[in-house]
């Protein structure tokens, strides 16, 4: 039987217009009712030249469901053209302009020697959520906009990670990516945030590498660019979050770039001895702080509860509890995904469980035994759960009502001692 979700942890697959908004200079174009952009409108970071509220829509109403919004759909692209000075249109669909059969692809194909590029995805929210639109809107992008390279730059490295605006931390991390890669003497190409856009998106085919940092998200597009320029791609399957997985990180980029080992294994001696270093000067707030339980629960996405777990074990010595994963991730990514779970250090294993309902994740918070107060880590939706079982508590994914985050993030090494600094800040509020 269906059943009602009342905590959504996603939203559905025409919020993929995030991911063409966050490409400064391309525009989505909502071939969709009035509501729907209004309702995938909001979070914070979404203001700005083309904003959640300045996009063109064929504001589909009765008369184009009854007889049809084709035309009105070339209306729409036509004057986005000439009112709208954007360098890439992306037509995205919704669950009526598909309901009502019109032919987007058709009306998208008639505007091929147009000025400027106009291209298409079919993402209407009954076919999937807003992770899988994402990855619809960079195929559409690889498939209709990106044309193969005359020859390859040596050590360009196109970097995959995240999801745009959802993800709170996506732009910070994306950027503490990039740092890491440049270190390793590579140069690193990313298409979204500030100064990188449609002039970088223009460069991926001719880069050497793909780096894809994501348990699953983005794999089907890392394959078809290997397919349609011939370029190799490395998976690494968690963002890294302090000195053990980023110095991981750093030696499985470096081997797969065929970079000296000598050169990366000095930066990461460099970086480690200024790791331990704080992390010595603050060992007696980690090892007297004892009120807090050993154990932990993430409740978010595959990528923050795969890299928090890892973080919390084999930096910070804690004992994961049942983990909860909230993307509704592909069934055929799941068992790998639970995999790397078993991947932890002192050869702990994570339970997880693929789950979007809250109700039920808190039940099981509110029954398991944390043998202290707990280490919750989750959306705004955990903050009730966490008051009732008296846990330490930090928003750290999609829906976070009560943190402002605009470029952190919780990559690398600074990024591990950002967390702690951000954990045991709400640890020490206990006593103060
Ligand atoms: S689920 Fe369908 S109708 Fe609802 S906002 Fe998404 S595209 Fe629009």
């Amino acid at each position: 039987m269906a059943k009602i979700l009342d905590q959504p942890r996603y939203k559905c697959a025409l919020t993929a217009m995030q991911t063409v908004q966050s490409i400064t200079g391309a525009i989505p174009i909502l071939h969709s009712g009035p509501g729907c952009g209004g309702k995938l409108a909001g979070g914070a970071g979404s203001s700005g030249h083309f904003s959640f509220n300045i996009f063109p829509c064929t504001n589909l109403s009765e008369k184009e469901v009854v007889f049809g919004g084709e035309k009105r759909l070339k209306e729409t692209i036509e004057n986005a053209l000439k009112v709208i000075d954007a360098e890439l249109y992306v037509v995205l669909t919704s669950c009526t302009s598909e309901v009502i059969g019109d032919d987007a692809e058709e009306i998208v194909r008639s505007f091929k020697n147009a000025d400027k590029p106009v291209i298409y995805a079919s993402t209407p929210g009954f076919k999937g959520n807003n992770y899988v639109g994402n990855d619809w809107v960079i195929k559409a992008i690889i498939e209709q906009y990106l044309k193969p390279a005359e020859k390859k730059t040596k050590g360009l490295v196109n970097i995959w990670a995240g999801l745009p605006l959802h993800d709170p931390f996506w732009l910070g991390n994306l950027r503490e990516l990039e740092k890491l890669v440049e270190e390793l003497g590579l140069i690193p190409n990313t298409i979204f945030g500030h100064d990188r856009g449609i002039k970088n998106l223009e460069k991926v085919p001719e880069a050497e590498f793909n780096l894809l940092v994501s348990p699953w998200l983005g794999l089907e597009n890392v394959k078809l660019l290997e397919r349609k320029f011939g370029t190799p791609f490395l998976q690494y399957p968690t963002i890294p979050i302090g000195a053990t997985e980023t110095s991981r990180f750093l030696r499985a980029v470096g081997e797969f770039t065929g970079v000296d080992k000598e050169k990366v294994e000095s930066i990461i001696h460099k970086h480690e001895s200024e790791y331990f270093y704080y992390i010595e000067r603050f060992a007696d707030v980690f090892l007297e702080t004892r009120v807090m339980a050993k154990r932990f629960v993430v409740v978010s996405d595959s990528q923050y509860s795969l890299a928090l777990t890892r973080f919390l074990v084999n930096d910070l010595g804690l004992y994961p509890a049942k983990q909860y994963i909230t993307d509704d991730a592909p069934l055929k990514h799941r068992k790998q995904i639970k995999e790397y779970f078993k991947e932890l250090n002192y050869e702990i294993e994570a339970e997880v469980e693929f789950s979007s309902d809250g109700y039920k994740i808190h039940e099981e918070i509110r029954n398991t035994e944390y043998y202290g107060y707990p280490l919750i880590l989750g959306s705004s939706w955990e903050k009730k759960i966490a008051k009732e079982t008296k846990a330490h508590y930090l928003a750290i994914s999609w829906p976070i009502n009560e943190r402002l985050v605009i470029n952190s993030s919780y990559v690398g090494y600074a990024g591990g001692l950002k967390l702690l600094e951000d954990i045991y800040s709400v640890v020490l509020t206990r006593f103060n």
